[in-house]
Formats: structure tokens, C-alpha cells, sequence
């Protein structure tokens, strides 16, 4: 309450330096435009989007269909048109058991093979088919592969379609163990994630999808049990609050993921990033910074790495190995997070930060993330 009370008197003066507050930046959207694409969302509560690809696929999109019920989730999927046509029965209960369904084209295309004009085809007749046999017009679109090729989001624009990415997956499409993709799963998921799954593989006709159906019920069970909520992606959106930081030249870092284990010193981890770089964002960056320091203050270990310009929907999630180095003092780390001025990238010139966080040196602080341990496991 005191806190508040100082950030409410250091908003009425205009004095966004005094007694250390900060404006807090602004609310993230919470719904997506016809064209935007959305990978993440930054919320507050553990509540994540379960999205499958490439179905309808019997018997597998029954079967996970089954378990939604019985976990009473509901997802979000991603339906191709020639699917659809094979399997409407199961298309239509997608829709009559609640779940969200949205676009995967007609025919599955590779997008970086194919021109303009074949994109907004494949996308519009994928449109057609699944409101033909489910009655519902997809209001989100996901690219096969997740690849984003010439006029993708115009075509969708043109169809009234927010773009779909995702910030976690099992490469499902790999074979992998039911364990390695419950592993891979419940060891990414972060609040405001979007999970990908396969219930089919492409326009495959019966692809075989037994380990992801077997996982799904473990990935919702362990994840329950971690007090995760699923919901659809405009869902997901709705329950949207503040990005972590806002810097002034517009990218706002949504999220981040580091380890919950503890680290010996030499060990290695990755961690996310969840950027939101504005359109136009290619004269932006291209490098952020994240330092550890020990609680006293004192710099320890640095990681420099590039924010992806406006690519495709996979590059959007910045996955990056840090190394904490073999001498690194035990002790729990903050973390903290800033920007270089594209034109000027050293650190007297890092962009001025908008945080509800601590902010020091112009970038903004992340508290008690990172603990160094000499009895974890390397
Ligand atoms: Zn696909």
C-alpha cells in the first residue's frame, strides 16, 4: 500500500526518478489484430494455451479429444482443410465439445516454396473447407511449420485472421518417447505459453500419433499439478497484464525463462526470451543484454544476445545457452535485462527501460531468479 501510495505521488508530480519508482508500462493487448501474430503472452496467472497441429486424424484426435474432457480443457486447434474433408465427423466435435478451431490451410504448403498468390489460396480454401463442414470461420490462422512467406499476413488480414505462433514444443513431429515429450513440455511451460502439439502430420492419412496422445494426459495432469490453467489462445490473450518491460524504442520484453533447479558453477541452462518487437522492428536492436549479478551488486557473468527481427513465427522465441563460469561465487543471482540503441551499442547508450521491476543503469532488474549451488547437478 505504500509502495502504491509512492507510485501514485511520483505519477502526479511527473517525477518517474523520485524515491526509485517506475512507471509501470502499459497493459498487453488483449486481443490480436487481423495480421498480427501472437507467440506469447505475458500474464500473471499460470495459465497456458494447448494447441494442436495438422488434424483432424482419427484415431488420434479422438482420443485426445477424450482426454480433454475428462481434464475438462479446453485447446485450440489447428485444423488442415483436407483433414477437415476426411475426417468432418471429428471436426465437428472439436467444435460442438468447446475447443477453439483455427486455420492450418487446405493443403499444408511449404510457404517459403511458394508464391503469394498460392499462400492466399491455400489459406482461403483451408478457410472454406472447415466452414463448409464445421460452420466455424476461423478467426486465427498458424503457417505450416510455422514458416511465414510472401503475403501470409496480408492473405490473413484479408480473412480477418490473427497469426498464431507458439513458445513451446515437443518436436512431437520427431519421434520422441511419451516421456521425452511430457519432459519437454512441463520442463518449458512458463505462464503464458503457447504449447504445440501434433494430432496429425500433415495431410498424412492415419499418422501415427499414439506417444503425443498418450502424452497429453500426463502434460495436462503434471501441469495441473503445477496449478497451470489451460485455455484457448483468445482466451489466453484475454487474461493478458503488463509485459515485464517496456524499452522506449517500442520491443517490450514479455516474459522470461530461466531454470527453477539451482546451477553448479560451470553448468550451462537455457534461457527464453519472449520479445514483442514492434512492426518495422528491422531498424530495431539487434542486440539485448542480460547480466547475473550477486546480491550485493556486483556483475558476475554476461550474456549478450540478438532479438530476432520480424522473421518467420519460429525465430520469434529466443532460446540462448548461458554458461555460468567454474568460478562463479555461490549465492542466488538476480538477473538483469536491458537493450542497446541500435545505433549506439554500448553500455552508456542501452535504451531507456519502462518496469514495474527495479531499474538500475537503464535496464531493468529481475529479482532472485538464478541460484548457483555447488551441490546441484551439473
Ligand atoms: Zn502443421
Amino acid at each position: 500500500m505504500r509502495l502504491f501510495a509512492a507510485w501514485a505521488v511520483c505519477l502526479l508530480l511527473g517525477w518517474p526518478g523520485l524515491l526509485g519508482c517506475q512507471r509501470q508500462p502499459a497493459l498487453f493487448k488483449p486481443a490480436a489484430d487481423p495480421g498480427e501474430t501472437i507467440y506469447f503472452v505475458p500474464v500473471r496467472e499460470k495459465v497456458v494455451a494447448l494447441t494442436f497441429d495438422d488434424g483432424p486424424n482419427e484415431p488420434a484426435t479422438g482420443l485426445i479429444l477424450d482426454a480433454l474432457k475428462r481434464h475438462q480443457v479446453k485447446a485450440t486447434f489447428f485444423l488442415i482443410g483436407a483433414n477437415v474433408e476426411r475426417y468432418p465427423e471429428t471436426a465437428r466435435r472439436i467444435k460442438a465439445e468447446g475447443h477453439l478451431i483455427g486455420n492450418h490451410t487446405a493443403r499444408h504448403s511449404m510457404f517459403d516454396q511458394s508464391s503469394a498468390f498460392a499462400i492466399a489460396q491455400d489459406i482461403a480454401d483451408g478457410q472454406r473447407a472447415i466452414e463448409t463442414v464445421t460452420g466455424v470461420t476461423p478467426l486465427w490462422f498458424r503457417p505450416p511449420y510455422g514458416i511465414k512467406g510472401p503475403g501470409m499476413e496480408e492473405a490473413c488480414r484479408a480473412q480477418g485472421m490473427a497469426i498464431a505462433g507458439w513458445s513451446a514444443d515437443a518436436n512431437d513431429w520427431n519421434p520422441h518417447s511419451v516421456e521425452e515429450l511430457v519432459d519437454s513440455i512441463v520442463s518449458q511451460a512458463t505462464p503464458g505459453d503457447i504449447l504445440l502439439l501434433h494430432d496429425g502430420c500433415e495431410t498424412r492419412h492415419g499418422a501415427d500419433r499414439q506417444n503425443t496422445v498418450a502424452a497429453v494426459s500426463l502434460i495436462l495432469e503434471k501441469l495441473k499439478a503445477q496449478g497451470f490453467r489451460f485455455v484457448t489462445v483468445p482466451d489466453l490473450l484475454r487474461a493478458a497484464g503488463r509485459p515485464l518491460a517496456e524499452f522506449k524504442n517500442g520491443a517490450r520484453l514479455l516474459g522470461l525463462q530461466i531454470p527453477a533447479q539451482p546451477l553448479p558453477p560451470g553448468g550451462g541452462f537455457w534461457v527464453r526470451y519472449f520479445w514483442d518487437v514492434p512492426p518495422g522492428g528491422d531498424n530495431l536492436t539487434p542486440e539485448a543484454f542480460v547480466h547475473y549479478t550477486t546480491p550485493d551488486g556486483s556483475m558476475q557473468f554476461q550474456d549478450n544476445h540478438e532479438i530476432p527481427r520480424l522473421g518467420d513465427v519460429r525465430d520469434r522465441v529466443l532460446k540462448h545457452l548461458v554458461i555460468v563460469p567454474r568460478k562463479a561465487p555461490l549465492g542466488r543471482y538476480q538477473v538483469r535485462f536491458g537493450l542497446f540503441d541500435p545505433q549506439t551499442p554500448e553500455w552508456r547508450h542501452r535504451v531507456p527501460v519502462r518496469s514495474a521491476f527495479r531499474q538500475q543503469r537503464r535496464a531493468v532488474i529481475i529479482p532472485d531468479v538464478l541460484d548457483v549451488n555447488q551441490a546441484a547437478k551439473p
